[in-house]
């Protein structure tokens, strides 16, 4: 039997499909390949796939997408259809809650959080071994907490959003409205002669540690893990934010914490991989 697990964001989708002796990797855009289509483009080309599991960048919900800020959807029920026409099992999850499972499988540890920083800034907290989700799975959505007024606009639509400031689509929001998909040096940045610059790497920071204090503040996890693509290229932010969290979370919940880098290639993919076995909470 093999299995096929698929991590899609706004910009690229990335699968593997596995049978026992073998895996098969392949990455195209997912802004020219709908996820259902490529599902069932898969599933008519090898008929023994048993099991199909996705990390998906929006927001999912009992195997239904409910929103998708950055991805064009071309079959919500995407689970109960799949199940309907093939009589595969289908898991699909929010990639952050992907990046959990998988960074709680690394680290071996039950009691923690992950915030990743990439397009856009999302946390997931598990307690006991349990991913909390709240009534819609919807539960630390922290990128959407108000934060301050911007003449800019959310993937949510409002324009007050932590993820304005501290995340990549905020940065580039802010300083290359024309080119989003720049590779964002943040140590560039906060040295440039440009003082509009200077500004939003500062800020990008501040924010930040305001994410992850009050990520701290309301989860009192024993472990944070960061991850994301503007963690992986600017590695020192690990240690800023070590220095700084003091002054922005509650002091008996910094006791036993612990701050991470993540240390997996891809902890989504890696996450969906373990959504086969997760408790079936949305059966
Ligand atoms: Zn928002």
């Amino acid at each position: 039997m093999r299995k096929l697990f698929i991590d899609i964001g706004g910009t690229h989708l990335r699968s593997e499909l596995i049978d026992e002796t073998e895996s098969f990797s392949e990455i195209c855009s997912s802004k020219e390949v709908p996820l259902m289509a490529y599902v069932e483009e898969k599933l008519a080309r090898y008929d023994d796939i048993g099991f199909v599991g996705i990390a998906y960048a929006g927001q999912v919900h009992e195997g239904v997408i409910l929103s998708a800020p950055n991805i064009a959807v071309d079959e919500p029920q995407i689970k109960k259809t799949v199940a309907e026409r093939y009589g595969v099992r289908l898991e699909i999850d929010n990639d952050l809650n992907c990046a959990l499972l998988a960074e709680a499988n690394e680290w071996n540890v039950q009691n923690m959080a992950a915030l990743y920083v990439g397009t856009g800034i999302g946390a997931a907290v598990m307690e006991k071994g349990k991913v909390i989700r709240g009534s819609r799975n919807l539960a630390f959505e922290i990128g959407h907490i108000p934060y301050r007024q911007t003449p800019f606009t959310c993937g949510c639509g409002r324009n007050n959003c932590i993820e304005l400031f501290a995340s990549g689509s905020g940065i580039a929001k802010q300083l290359y409205p024309y080119n989003e998909n720049r590779r964002i040096d943040l140590s560039m940045l906060s040295r440039s002669q440009i003082e509009n610059e200077r500004r939003v790497a500062e800020e990008f920071e501040t924010a930040l540690v305001h994410a992850a204090g009050t990520l701290v503040t309301l989860a009192n996890p024993e472990l944070i893990v960061l991850g994301g693509g503007i963690i992986e290229h600017n590695p020192y932010l690990l240690e800023r934010l070590r220095e700084k969290i003091a002054s922005y979370a509650l002091g008996a919940s910094l006791e036993r914490l612990r701050i991470e880098r993540s240390r997996l290639e891809n902890a989504p993919l890696s996450g969906a991989k373990l959504l086969e076995k997760e408790e079936t909470w949305n059966h």
